[in-house]
């Protein structure tokens, strides 16, 4: 009898689970899942075989921060969402997953147009990564992507945004710490709300069974969100007067680290301009915030922040051979910073970012081993998401 199309063993593999490479050689897949690991010879019955001679299986990538939503070709920001950009929006989950990219962070919209492709993904109807999603950012009036109307200038105007992102289904809730870049007026360095409001914020989120993220630049913005309690720090970015990580303090880091906060630095691949220009005193500074935050125990996550201007949905691997220069991580730390430790940063541990038996079908097949040749990543010779094939070019 023909076997089930649904059941699928990888043998002649290496296999690297997130954190380590493991004593097998085969891997099988039945619907969404990972069935087993081990030896070929006890994983082959009744399953279609594909030799992966020569190619390492790993965990699909997460990207901890994007934005399905903005256009990496627009200069400034939109005044108010797009609401016929939906079927870009999925030519961009699309493009991701195709990737390797099998699960994503959308960390702000104006209208939960990707709430409804997360669904839609959630259902097969779309492809793309897993997405989960923070819908409207809380913002403070004139603040940080105030575009997008999440707008509330205390902590019962936040409320009301916080329960309208909670009608629509969010998976998280995302508030501005900090003024940012994209935002005329608004300024890095300076905080958006008084600790009593973001505290109370963050502990209604949690009320509700939802995460925090907070965008924060400024060392001010940093340590009022460590107080808060959220549960990723965005850009984490240690603005001061002097510039870009030019405010760096150990005892807000000691904060950070005490509380279990990740960081999700947003290192785009452009950021290779800082590794070209050796004269940029930006590069020593930003290096040592990063190791600095390690040596004090705060994980790093993997991000981009794809959607702002020049940084592109499906970038996340170019970005991480960037990201490992610019930290100074070895490929198996940046590697594991794109799968184990996001999926836990961002509540999704118990589901992807590893391989093993019971875990998600998310993973990526690639040419040699990735430990030895980081770039492997960029070019997967075969993706699955969810159980759902992508990519098989071997
Ligand atoms: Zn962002």
């Amino acid at each position: 009898m023909a076997a089930p199309a649904m059941i699928t063993t990888l043998t002649n593999l290496s296999i690297w689970d997130g954190e380590k490479h493991l004593d097998a050689n085969a891997l099988r897949l039945n619907g969404s899942q990972i069935e087993q690991i081990g030896e070929a010879s006890a994983l082959s019955q009744g399953a279609r075989l594909i030799d992966c001679r020569g190619l390492t299986a790993m965990p699909g990538l997460i990207d901890a921060h994007v934005h399905l939503e903005l256009n990496p070709d627009d200069k400034d920001p939109p005044d108010k969402t797009d609401l016929k950009i939906a079927p870009i929006m999925a030519e961009r989950a699309a493009a991701m997953v195709a990737a390797g990219i099998t699960t994503a962070r959308d960390l702000g919209g104006g209208a939960w147009l990707e709430l409804s492709l997360r669904d839609a993904i959630n259902r097969g109807e779309a492809i793309g990564p897993r997405l989960i999603c923070s819908g409207q950012p809380v913002t403070s009036p004139q603040g940080h992507c105030h575009f997008w109307n999440g707008v509330a200038a205390d902590f019962e105007e936040a409320k009301v945004v916080m329960q309208r992102q909670l009608e629509h289904d969010v998976d998280l809730i995302k508030v501005m710490a900090t003024g940012g870049r994209l935002t005329r007026g608004s300024k890095p360095t300076d905080v958006q709300f008084g600790q009593d409001t973001l505290s109370r914020i963050v502990d209604f989120a949690h009320a509700h069974g939802k995460r925090v993220a907070a965008h924060c630049h400024g060392t001010h913005g940093i340590h009022q969100a460590a107080i808060a309690g959220v549960n990723t720090i965005e850009h984490c970015s240690w603005v001061g007067a002097q510039g870009w990580a030019s405010d760096y303090q150990p005892d807000v880091a000691d904060l950070i680290a005490s509380r279990g906060i990740w960081v999700s630095p947003t290192v785009n691949r452009g950021w290779q301009r800082m590794l070209d220009n050796t004269k940029g005193a930006v590069l020593a500074r930003v290096r040592s915030a990063y190791q600095n935050m390690m040596n004090a125990g705060i994980p790093l996550i993997a991000s981009t922040d794809a959607g702002i201007p020049g940084v592109y949905h499906m970038d996340l691997p170019h970005a991480l051979l960037v990201f490992a220069q610019i930290a100074g991580l070895s490929a198996q730390q940046t590697l594991t910073s794109a799968t184990r430790d996001c999926a836990r940063a961002i509540g999704l541990g118990d589901q992807t970012g590893t391989l093993a038996a019971g875990m998600a079908a998310d993973l990526l097949l690639v040419h040699g081993d990735p430990l030895a040749d980081l770039a492997v990543i960029t070019d997967p010779a075969a993706i699955w998401a969810r159980g759902r094939q992508i990519k098989l070019a071997i």
